[in-house]
């Protein structure tokens, strides 16, 4: 089966079943070779991170940096130390228990790199961050082959050596490891209280019941009832595009209801009543946007603090995909707070030490109007190019 690695549902191009793709922890994903001797192939692991680098610096800056990098998850000179540009340039495949060829067995764990990541990337920058968060989705473990041919190591990908002599204490063929004994699951997608066929894009992480008018996210192996609501809307929107609204609890700041928002954030708005019943939460959007909108996004629905009483209803008209999602959401809560706080020298106290801690959360759909090349949410002033909004997706 090819599929790309953003792909979650999936057409049966035999019997047209729609299936919800599952894999434990992460998806597992090989380089395509077109090697006859695969009998012979040994797979080496590299973890691939795909998302955005969020660094709160002085003087009061976010450095945003979207990054798609692999690296070994072993380390071992004689195999390349990142896969470059190939899982960009290359349509990467699924591996199957029945893929021939010797997976070999990662050893370093995801923090550990993430952790060598951190360092590299900081040298780039030119004071050292207060407060970092690597934001997104996508992390896998990429398999690349490999062979040995005449004491060299072979890059099976292009048939070329990648390193000439292996050492006579390295025998490729014996490095730990093993056929691959991971599945990859099948969650149907029948909607678990009305039997309807449900909807969803190829990268979906939530489903639509457009039947009973529910929303279903696959967790383990099975689909469970995601609660929504929307906001109220006079107008007949283009579409409604999905947000995660968020509550948190928070060490060192009192940010409670509006009232606080409008001093930590300095608003220029004197605070009414009422202001200090309504609660605060923390929107992020729940689609994926390039790390500049993201940003902008987040702080301009948690600024405005929608506070019309949500409708339990689930719109007529179109639904944005969810395809960001809300264990990502909650990890920028503090560089979505290190937005909007004032003045720079108390962030610039606390960030390193204030926890937010999510609590509860929601996924609320706002409503956008279509202006042409546009999607806009005048009220809290959103505007997203389309071609843009498409091109995230593939972040
Ligand atoms: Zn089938
Ligand atoms: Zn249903």
């Amino acid at each position: 089966m090819d599929l790309t690695e953003t792909d979650h549902v999936v057409n049966c191009a035999y019997c047209r079943v729609k299936s919800y793709l599952v894999q434990k922890d992460y998806f597992r994903y090989m380089l395509p070779h077109d090697q006859d001797h695969e009998k012979d192939l040994v797979y080496f692991p590299y973890w691939r991170f795909k998302g955005t680098m969020f660094s709160y610096v002085i003087p009061d800056t976010i450095n945003k940096r979207f990054m798609d990098i692999s690296h070994q998850a072993l380390p071992l000179d004689i195999f390349p130390a990142s896969l470059g540009l190939r899982p960009q340039a290359l349509k990467l495949k699924f591996i199957t228990p029945e893929t021939a060829g010797r997976f070999i067995e990662p050893k370093l764990d995801m923090k550990q790199i993430m952790d060598f990541i951190k360092i590299r990337f900081n040298c780039s920058l030119k004071t050292k961050p207060l407060y970092q968060e690597f934001i997104g989705e996508n992390l896998s473990m990429l398999y690349a082959p490999f062979y040995e041919k005449q004491g060299k190591l072979m890059d099976a990908v292009l048939d070329e050596p990648v390193f000439k002599h292996i050492p006579q204490d390295i025998n490729v063929y014996e490095i730990n490891g093993g056929k691959p004994g991971w599945q990859i699951k099948f969650i149907s997608t029948l909607c678990p209280e009305c039997g309807w066929d449900l909807d969803g894009e190829s990268d979906a992480l939530v489903m639509v019941c457009r039947n009973c008018h529910t929303l279903w996210q696959p967790y383990e192996k099975r689909t469970i009832k995601l609660p929504f609501k929307k906001l109220p809307s006079d107008k007949k929107p283009a579409i409604w595009l999905p947000f995660w609204r968020i509550k948190a609890e928070m060490s060192d700041i009192k940010l409670e209801n509006f009232e606080d928002l409008i001093k930590i954030a300095n608003l220029p708005r004197v605070a009414q009543k009422g202001d200090d019943k309504a609660g605060f939460y923390f929107w992020t959007p729940a689609f994926k946007l390039l790390p500049r909108y993201f940003l902008i996004f987040s702080h301009r629905v948690t600024l405005s603090q929608p506070r019309e009483t949500l409708v339990d209803e689930m719109p007529e008209e179109a639904l944005g995909t969810v395809t960001f999602p809300v264990t990502e959401a909650v990890k920028s809560l503090k560089i979505n707070l290190a937005g909007f706080m004032k003045p720079a020298r108390v962030l610039e106290s606390i960030i390193q030490d204030i926890y937010i801690r999510p609590r509860k959360y929601l996924l609320v759909y706002l409503p956008f109007e279509d202006q042409g090349h546009e999607l806009v949410n005048l009220e809290y002033k959103l505007a997203i190019n389309k071609n843009m909004m498409m091109h995230s997706r593939n972040l």
